[in-house]
């Protein structure tokens, strides 16, 4: 079959939720077996999202092959349960490099270079070599931004022509717009929709549908109405609106039809998709068998799209547990001051677990190194992701393998037992963009760890995380801490110079729970298969929610909630 392309556009307002809806459709397109890969582009200039702060962009997705992503690229993983690559994300800032190399090298002879035809000829091919790479059957392409933005028109006139190349037949508009209810008044609000569908139309394309977000369920009269100034047919408009959890809008727009059109649309065959993960997960999110309480211990605590992996592979976890996972988020900086005593932080004890993610630069670090030793201390479950497991290693050397001063060069380049140090290959490098340790790395499991049970992996132990560091365990601080009792419980074998190999995870055997991890694994978590050291984390926590005498947690956590910095 002829690849076919479903280009999603957006209009009225940006994180509508576009990338929900994309991958709603990609995951109901999967649940008919078809091959599936999505593109997201963004309109931004930075060739990718890994220079960007999460707290205003959210987070940096990392793929297999190293790509610094957008979130989105994420979703679409965790939707399709598909591993997507570099090319799956798209950027002006690459476009334009691209463009401009070629022109230097010459290969435009003697034309004038321009937006259209060069640009748009760049961004066609793109889309096209996503759709290759994955020998995908249809190929989604999310466009970045609004409809109206400057930035986004040259990648509009590209799905504009891509329509007019590749036929009606294989091509799909769908526009996600955004329909108010006012309160006051009672009512939903279609015109900001008329507009931007009027927009969309003035760059040449006419949607083929609509998915309307809107707070509650839009009414028949909303969705006639809109299907008569959009002329989209009134049952080609569907309705997202909020739901409990992103999980419930795969099946949400399948009852609605959606499916169904697209195969209407693109030719398909009418098959029945296999639903009932969604289902499942969905009816475990709703009535879970019990609840833990998690204290993130971060950085970018007001913004949460800064961890969206993160919170997926806790939620995934808690599915196979069976229980539904409450985070909050505890700002490390306020348990960072020099003032904060070490009962300052009991109230972290009335949680079931605590977790520190991982981050960048000094500040909040002597918190996130305190939320470690007292998860240690008082055997409340810990998970440490990239600096999160280096805090561990600081934290275990300074109170127990009795290196007081023991830091990470990252944080104190002056420290006499930096334990967590630069990596060699770190010194050459000058730029800032996809310059760290990246992607995919293999990690051998020491035999006998618990980290070695969750991952219950194939024969020589070895599995793949996705990483994303400057810094490791420095070598020679690894003989001391394994005399103190740390237990090294990967390694990534065959590096120079680093003994056994770069310390991919440790743990401690005398502990509920005690695992930290130098890669990511949040970002290979599915709903499917969630990450193996998030779903050991919350049996523990689960555990730990089991034994406290019932009604303990919760007058514990009212206490911590008044106490709580
Ligand atoms: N800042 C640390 C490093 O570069 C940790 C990075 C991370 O947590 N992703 O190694």
């Amino acid at each position: 079959m002829a690849t076919k392309y479903v280009f999603i556009t957006g209009g009225v307002v940006s994180s509508l939720g576009k990338g929900i809806a994309t991958s709603s459709l990609g995951a109901l397109l999967r649940a008919r077996g078809y091959r599936v890969t999505a593109v997201k582009i963004d309109p931004y200039i930075n060739v990718d999202a890994g220079t960007m702060r999460p707290y205003e962009h959210g987070e940096v997705f990392v793929t297999d092959d190293g790509a610094e992503t957008d979130l989105d690229v994420g979703t679409y993983e965790r939707f399709l349960d598909i591993d997507l690559a570099r090319g799956n994300n798209v950027t002006t800032g690459q476009v334009y490099q691209t463009v401009i190399d070629r022109e230097r090298r010459g290969a435009y002879l003697s034309q004038t270079v321009q937006v259209i035809p060069h640009v748009t000829d760049e961004i066609k091919r793109r889309i096209r070599a996503a759709g290759e790479a994955a020998h995908a059957e249809i190929v989604l392409v999310e466009v970045g931004g609004t409809v109206g933005d400057i930035e986004s028109l040259p990648f509009l006139e590209a799905i504009r022509q891509m329509r007019f190349e590749e036929g009606r037949d294989q091509t799909l508009y769908l526009h996600v717009t955004l329909v108010p209810y006012l309160g006051t008044s009672e009512e939903f609000k279609t015109k900001p929709t008329q507009h931007s569908v009027a927009t969309l139309r003035g760059y040449g394309i006419q949607p083929d549908a609509l998915v309307v977000r809107s707070e509650r369920p839009l009414p028949d009269e909303g969705r006639a109405k809109i299907a008569l100034f959009s002329n989209v047919e009134a049952r080609d408009v569907f309705n997202a609106y909020n739901a409990e959890h992103v999980y419930a809008v795969p099946e949400m727009l399948e009852q609605q039809g959606i499916g169904r059109f697209t195969e209407r649309r693109l030719h398909l065959e009418k098959v029945v998709p296999e639903l009932h993960v969604w289902h499942d997960a969905v009816r475990t999110l709703r009535e879970p068998a019990g609840r833990v309480r998690i204290a993130v211990v971060g950085k970018y605590v007001a913004m949460p799209d800064a961890y969206l992996s993160l919170n997926e592979a806790l939620v995934h976890a808690g599915i196979a547990n069976d229980v539904a996972v409450d985070v909050e988020w505890v700002p490390a900086e306020d348990l960072a001051a020099a003032d904060v005593g070490a009962g300052d932080l009991d109230f972290l004890d009335a949680y079931d677990g605590v977790l520190v993610p991982g981050g960048f630069g000094v500040r909040g670090i002597e918190g996130k190194v305190r939320a470690a030793r007292l998860a240690r201390e008082r055997g409340v479950p810990y998970l440490g992701i990239c600096l999160g497991m280096q805090v561990a290693v600081i934290e275990y050397a300074r109170h127990v393998a009795g290196l007081e001063a023991a830091n990470s060069t990252e944080f104190d380049p002056y420290t006499p037992h930096p334990v967590v140090a630069l990596m060699p290959e770190q010194l050459e490098v000058d730029g800032m963009g996809g310059t760290m340790r990246l992607g995919s790395w293999p990690m051998r499991l020491s035999p006998g760890t618990r980290l070695a049970a969750l991952y219950d992996a194939e024969a020589g132990g070895v599995v793949h995380e996705r990483h994303r560091h400057r810094y490791e365990v420095a070598p020679d601080a690894v003989a001391p801490l394994v005399e103190a009792g740390l237990v090294v419980a990967g390694v990534t074998p065959g590096m120079e110079g680093r003994g056994e190999g770069l310390v991919e995870a440790i743990e401690l055997p005398d502990h509920p729970y005690y695992v930290g991890v130098q890669s990511h694994p949040e970002f290979r978590s599915r709903l499917m298969r969630p990450s193996p050291p998030f779903a050991g984390f919350i049996a523990a926590a689960k555990a730990r929610a089991d034994a406290a005498p019932s009604g303990a947690a919760t007058t514990a956590g009212a206490v911590a909630d008044a106490d709580a910095p």
